[in-house]
């Protein structure tokens, strides 16, 4: 990949993504959740910051856009349905514009759900998915639809299965008590929960996994599968009813 991507672990659970472009050293931000620690991690590198790439509106994504626009000069990217409540943009994007750092480039996205205009970046073996797909699970849908969301999943299933899924949060502990309660017997996920239980022992970040690995431990990705639709009493339903049931399940879990 001519992509170099650092996670920076920032706020109480949130991933920042700083990224180089290793051709041209044009360097980007996947959202802005703390300047602290972005700024740190910059600094250690001797990098500026060209680029900031939005993904959604949510305050733990954009709170520290002004502070390195202002710090940097770096322009804002982000969705156009979303212009009126982000930041000022330089750009606005839709579904399926490029947004390129320096010479790589992504395809955008639109995966709405947990909001309406929330927006993915598809690099080539790299997709930034923030709320939307989540390391063992999804975002809650505070404006979409179950329906939307699980539209916006599928798009992302559809990636190179060796694709790195980078997510906004660490929330894999909870995830993974979830995603047993649904599939106990998971030999694969039941692996995942020990390695993010690991990694969280040793302050060491969930992220990037393989789409691969999320489609084979990610209870809602696997509303596919009719072993969850009967774990969910929906023997035989369709996709989006299954995935829509998991979803709600999560939400009182
Ligand atoms: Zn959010
Ligand atoms: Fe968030």
């Amino acid at each position: 990949m001519a992509l170099e991507i650092i996670v920076v672990p920032c706020r109480q659970d949130n991933y920042g993504y700083l990224l180089r472009d290793m051709e041209t050293g044009a360097v980007a931000s996947v959202d802005a959740p703390e300047e602290a620690a972005l700024v740190a991690a910059l600094e250690e590198r001797g990098w500026g910051l060209d680029l900031i790439l939005l993904t959604h509106h949510h305050e733990d994504h954009v709170d520290a856009v002004g502070p390195l626009r202002a710090r940097y000069g770096a322009k804002v990217w982000g969705a156009a349905a979303d212009a009126h409540r982000l930041p000022k943009l330089d750009r606005d994007l839709k579904e399926g514009d490029e947004a390129a750092l320096g010479a790589s480039v992504s395809r955008v996205i639109d995966v709405s759900g947990h909001t309406v205009g929330h927006i993915a970046y598809a690099f080539e073996g790299a997709v930034f998915t923030a709320d939307s797909l989540m390391a063992l699970g999804c975002g809650r849908l505070f404006e979409g639809t179950a329906l939307q969301m699980w539209g916006s999943l599928s798009k992302l299933m559809a990636l190179p299965k060796e694709t790195l899924v980078y997510s906004g949060h660490n929330y894999g502990a909870s995830n993974g008590r979830f995603a047993l309660s649904i599939e106990p017997g998971n030999a694969a996920l039941q692996d995942r929960v020990r390695r993010i239980a690991e990694a969280d022992a040793a302050g060491a970040p969930i992220c990037p996994v393989t789409l691969e690995e999320e489609l084979a431990t990610n209870p809602f990705l696997r509303a596919t599968e009719e072993s969850v639709k009967a774990a969910v009493g929906l023997s035989g339903a369709d996709d989006a009813a299954v995935f829509a049931e998991v979803r709600r399940r999560k939400d009182v879990f």
